[in-house]
């Protein structure tokens, strides 16, 4: 039987030994030297399946628990194999599992799980859409992988709608041989692409310099869908990514400045796309070319609470209807 160590990727402290199938709770406190306050002292559960080669994590806090940047979410529970990251909370303090061999040698019979390779990726996403199910009445509950349906037997869980979106044909309004170009299924203004690469890259925070030539052609793209928009010379455009994206696989939003639309709806999805949360796609290559990576400011999860503020003229309002009321006057 392997035995299943919590590491630091920081190097914060010794490897947590994470016992087959006990559940173990960890948050802010010394087994972890977290002091943040935003991480609860009970942000995650996670249950070793030593056989299967993977743990379960569960998210406890009221802060954002990730697995490969996409947001477990309060009582869901996602999978994690070697090679996936786990951030505690707040896209920070990252951590990686490692199955290693009982060194007694009574290995009884299981095999090792080895570390995904880069065509495991697909499995990785498989893992991340293993979510727990929530039951409606009865409060969240945790779905054990045997009854979890395969992913071609089901939708999947909604973060990996883009994938199921970026291959459908309908959906589609441009494609090459190294991206697509999908309108989005919640359009929050007039106009509202996205660009995705077909190469899996799960976020933000998986890209690296090697990226660079393919987040400019993402960007070279969305120019290009700014150029042909109709609407072009009385709507301004912006292009970016979420900080802090719930959709699984890097996606590049080209959003018309109107946000005249029914799917906007509240002060999370208003302040995703006004504050610092939006990453301009130019500093996003910026960061890429200088750093091989792309970082994201501390805090940034706060910036969803900031009060309503008017992207044009910056005057405060209270609530989102009086907001879409006031963008009347900058978008007739
Ligand atoms: P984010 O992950 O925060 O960058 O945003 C994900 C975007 O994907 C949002 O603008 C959603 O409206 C959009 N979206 C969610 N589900 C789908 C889907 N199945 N197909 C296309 N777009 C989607
Ligand atoms: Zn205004």
């Amino acid at each position: 039987m392997p035995t299943c160590y919590l590491v630091s990727e920081e190097g914060a402290h010794k490897p947590i030994n994470l016992p087959n199938l006990q559940p173990v709770v960890l948050g802010r406190g010394p087994e972890t030297t977290i002091k943040d306050k935003k991480c609860s002292r009970h942000q995650v559960e996670l249950k070793a399946e030593c056989n299967k080669g993977y743990i379960k994590v569960k998210q406890l806090g009221l802060n954002p628990t990730s697995v490969d940047s996409v947001v477990v979410g309060k009582d869901n529970t996602v999978k994690m194999k070697p090679g996936q990251q786990l951030h505690i909370v707040n896209q920070l303090y990252p951590y990686t599992v490692q199955f290693k061999e009982d060194l007694s040698g009574n290995h009884g019979g299981t095999k090792r799980p080895r570390e995904p390779a880069s065509e495991d990726k697909e499995s990785q996403r498989e893992a991340q859409s293993m979510k727990a199910a929530k039951h409606a009445d009865k409060g969240p509950v945790s779905v054990s992988p045997e009854i979890v349906p395969k992913p071609n037997e089901s939708v999947g869980h909604w973060s990996q709608g883009l994938k199921a979106s970026m291959q459908d044909p309908k959906m589609q309004v441009y494609k090459d041989d190294k991206i697509v170009v999908i309108k989005d299924k919640y359009p929050k203004a007039r106009h509202h692409w996205l660009v995705l690469p077909w190469q899996s890259i799960p976020s933000l925070k998986a890209l690296r310099g090697e990226h660079c030539d393919l987040v400019k052609h993402m960007q070279q793209v969305a120019d290009r869908m700014i150029q042909q928009c109709p609407d072009k010379s009385s709507l301004r455009f912006r292009t970016g990514y979420h900080a802090i994206p719930s959709m699984s696989h890097v996606h590049l939003h080209v959003i018309s400045q109107d946000f005249d639309s029914p799917c906007l709806k509240n002060k999370k999805h208003w302040n995703s796309f006004t504050t610092d949360y939006f990453m301009e796609s130019q500093d996003v290559i910026q960061m890429l070319e200088s750093n091989g990576k792309v970082t994201v400011k501390e805090g940034t999860s706060e910036m969803l609470k900031l009060p309503l503020r008017c992207h044009v003229c910056h005057k405060e309002v209270s609530t989102i209807p009086a907001l879409k009321e006031h963008l009347k006057s900058h978008f007739p």
